[in-house]
């Protein structure tokens, strides 16, 4: 056998170990993307064939065995890509694109009509033998509902199968996920002018040898999803595949449903909700090629489809497609690699871009909705006079409204207590942030380890009963505005069936739906007439350089969602009406927007003209100053022009302190990082300190 050698990584979470491993390749059928489980000092670990080799330095030991599924050629490469380029290691790339695991394909008992069957149906009353077939009308109708899974009538069945008029074997069976339909099913529409030169736009890039990546600007309600849908159509026909990304799945029913509607089972869905079987077949069916068009969010971007012609990331502006464990991987980025390994276009679309997309793509503007609406009008309230959440203009407006959404950024009854007597704040123990109250659930939670305890009566310190409730959060509102006499819903990630509650909002006559960003994403809904932003500073405020981008996009994102109609208005409540991103917004004017917001990244040094790593240390509390905090020095003393070591709140019970590169070489940067973090990290005297390298923070 030519490469008797295969080079493996094996699937541990440490960081010091890094292959690749050789090994000895059991046959010929083993190669690059082979799952195997190899013997690793004492431990068994799977492993991932990476490489071939023809001689290797080492004393060679075999693996234990070879496993079923195995990992599409192109995804190991992007596994290694996807290490580098995040600073992490091979193993934990790779562990995100691995078949799903703790299911097999489901086999069930699949019944069918033999030939003698199918001649006794058609009337024939003579068995080949000779003799008279007599059925009971019951069995005639058992023969004339096959083929199916035979479920409950098996043994009904098996006794057909005894007299020879029907086949009886094992077969897989789908587990097909169940999806909401929210959203009333229409006809594939005429496109509009507009629509039709954006497709011409996209699909003259599909046969381009290279293709260009392509950023659809759209305002809300432009059609968006339509233009995805053709493209995906004509990639289809050129026997290509279809990757569609979308925010959160909960969220976005809609999108699953529109493509489930036009392409039927041929789509693919990969979530998080799904349950293991299910998660399983949709993947085998993409492996296999029965599914070639694959909706999902974040993780999808890693299905595996052959052939890739397509990549759409929907709603590209969108927080949740950044990965928050290691590796941090930015799934945008992931896209926009796996579009040109494939030779595949790549569009990403939104009406409210990131700069960087704008910056870096091909940009295809639909500048006016379908429906030929305008825009709803944006007006802006003072809140600085106004006692309460909620300003005497925009009470009148919610009185009015028939069906309106309102945004408020905090769940939750309210954002912190005190005691009335000594001051006492409920903190998390573990970490160092007010615990927020949670009346539906009994409790005070922590909104970033998940601590949880009983409501106080008293105060433990002073045992006082007198305790404050501060501020207010969704759960509050909620309670408040049903004394408007309209049905009040809530949508919250403290919600479990978020399709469930869009799917009542959507059907309500009268209704006021309450909630955190997530109401704002992409849901189409015809006869919204009022939209509320109720703490527009909540995101103005918040210490990041991409505070102005995320309160221009959740103002224009709540104004799209009113007004389809053609009736609406959208009020934005703030203390500082003259802020330029709210000001832009409420002209809806995103040129303007991108091109000021671009030239203060330019001066400032800010992406995409500059690349930002951030690291961060973690140490469990204890001496002073922290572990964490010695081990970013350390790191810092390694990056010349780094900023920090900087000391962030205490989070799940470790101290932890970060380090900042701002970077105008990326690739060297990121390689510089890497290397200070391997170093530091492999000393004896940070044994006890954890690291994690953010690239292109969010
Ligand atoms: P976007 O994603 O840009 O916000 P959508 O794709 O959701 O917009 O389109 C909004 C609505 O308009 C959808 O219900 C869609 O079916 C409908 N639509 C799209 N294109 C047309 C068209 N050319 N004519 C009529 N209706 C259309
Ligand atoms: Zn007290
Ligand atoms: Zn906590």
């Amino acid at each position: 056998m030519s490469h008797p050698i295969v080079q493996v990584e094996p699937l541990t979470t440490a960081r010091a170990l890094r292959g690749p491993f050789d090994y000895v390749r059991p046959d010929e059928s083993v190669g690059v993307g082979s799952l195997l489980e190899v013997p690793f000092g004492r431990q068994r670990l799977t492993a991932v064939v990476t490489g071939l080799a023809e001689e290797s330095e080492h004393r060679l030991v075999a693996p234990l065995r070879v496993l079923p599924d195995a990992l599409p050629a192109d995804l190991v490469d992007l596994g290694l890509w996807l290490a580098r380029e995040y600073a992490s290691t091979p193993a934990r790339a790779l562990s995100l694109m691995l078949p799903p695991r703790g299911a097999r394909e489901k086999v069930q008992l699949w019944a069918q009509r033999t030939e003698d069957g199918e001649m006794v149906l058609q009337g024939t009353d003579q068995a080949p033998g000779g003799s008279a077939v007599r059925l009971t009308a019951k069995q005639v109708a058992l023969l004339q509902h096959l083929p199916r899974f035979a479920g409950d009538d098996l043994s009904a069945l098996r006794r057909l199968e005894a007299r020879g008029l029907v086949a009886i074997g094992p077969r897989g069976r789908r587990r097909a996920p169940a999806h909401h339909a929210v959203g009333a099913r229409r006809a594939a529409p005429q496109l509009n002018a507009d629509q039709q030169a954006a497709l011409d736009a996209v699909l003259a890039e599909t046969r381009a040898p290279r293709p260009r990546q392509l950023l659809l600007h759209g305002v809300t309600g432009s059609g968006k999803t339509e233009i995805y849908l053709r493209a995906a159509a004509e990639t289809l026909a050129q026997g290509r595949g279809v990757l569609i990304l979308v925010p959160e799945i909960g969220l976005t029913p809609q999108m699953i449903d529109r493509f489930v509607t036009r392409f039927g089972d041929t789509v693919a869905v990969l979530h998080s909700k799904l349950g293991a079987g299910e998660r399983y077949d949709e993947w085998r069916r993409l492996q296999s090629g029965a599914a070639q068009v694959c909706v999902g969010p974040r993780s999808a971007v890693f299905a595996p489809i052959a052939h890739l012609g397509l990549v759409v990331v929907d709603e590209e502006h969108d927080g949740s497609y950044k990965n928050e464990g290691d590796p941090r991987y930015d799934a945008r980025l992931v896209a926009e690699k796996r579009a040109a390994q494939h030779g595949a276009v790549l569009v990403c679309g939104s009406a409210t871009p990131r700069p960087e997309s704008v910056h870096a793509l091909h940009r295809i503007v639909l500048p006016r909705r379908v429906d030929g609406a305008g825009l709803p009008p944006v007006e802006i309230v003072d809140l600085k006079a106004a006692h309460g959440a909620v300003h005497p203009r925009t009470h009148e407006a919610l009185v009015d409204a028939r069906k309106a959404i309102v945004l408020l950024n905090r769940r939750g009854w309210s954002n912190f207590l005190t005691c009335r007597s000594c001051g006492r704040v409920w903190e998390c123990p573990q970490c160092d942030v007010a615990l927020i109250l949670h009346r539906d659930q009994h409790a005070v939670a922590c909104h970033h380890c998940g601590h949880r305890e009983q409501i106080p009566e008293t105060c433990p310190d002073c045992g006082s009963v007198s305790i404050a409730r501060h501020g207010s959060g969704t759960e509050r509102l909620e309670h408040d505005l049903a004394a408007l006499g309209k049905p009040v819903l809530r949508l919250d990630a403290d919600v479990k069936d978020a399709g469930a509650v869009l799917a009542a909002f959507e059907r309500a006559d009268r209704a006021i739906l309450v909630g955190t960003q997530v109401v704002a994403k992409g849901h189409d809904f015809p006869d919204v007439d009022l939209g509320v932003v109720l703490d527009a500073d909540s995101t103005l405020r918040f210490p990041d350089f991409r505070a102005e981008e995320r309160t221009f996009a959740l103002v224009t994102q709540l104004a799209g969602r009113a007004g389809r109609g053609g009736r609406g208005t959208v009020i934005v409540q703030t203390i500082d009406p003259t802020a330029s991103a709210i000001a832009y917004a409420a002209r809806h004017d995103s040129d303007g927007f991108l091109a000021e917001e671009l030239e203060r990244r330019e001066l400032l040094r800010y992406p995409p003209f500059s690349t930002l790593i951030r690291v961060v240390c973690a140490s469990v509390s204890g001496p002073h100053p922290p572990a964490a905090h010695l081990a970013a020095t350390e790191i810092q003393a390694r990056l010349p022009g780094s900023l920090g070591p900087a000391p962030l709140f205490r989070l799940r019970g470790k101290e932890r302190s970060q380090v900042v590169v701002k970077a105008g070489e990326r690739r060297s940067a990121i390689d510089q990082v890497d290397a200070a973090v391997r170093e530091v990290s492999a000393a004896k005297a940070h044994k006890h300190v954890s690291f994690s390298v953010d690239v292109d923070p969010q």
